[in-house]
């Protein structure tokens, strides 16, 4: 069933694009994290949106 609610599009994109990769250990954190989960290290960047 294609999505064509823009809100909702704009949330599906949101989740998969806001996410956070620890620079130290590669762990994937959320976009609101500002500690990585795993190691701690506040060492944290933007996954790219392609
Ligand atoms: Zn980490």
């Amino acid at each position: 069933m294609p999505v064509k609610d823009p809100e909702l599009i704009a949330i599906f994109k949101n989740r998969v694009l806001l996410k956070k990769v620890c620079r130290k250990c590669g762990a994937l954190n959320s976009a609101k994290a500002i500690k990585c989960r795993r190691c701690r290290s506040t060492n944290l960047r933007f996954k790219k949106a392609k």
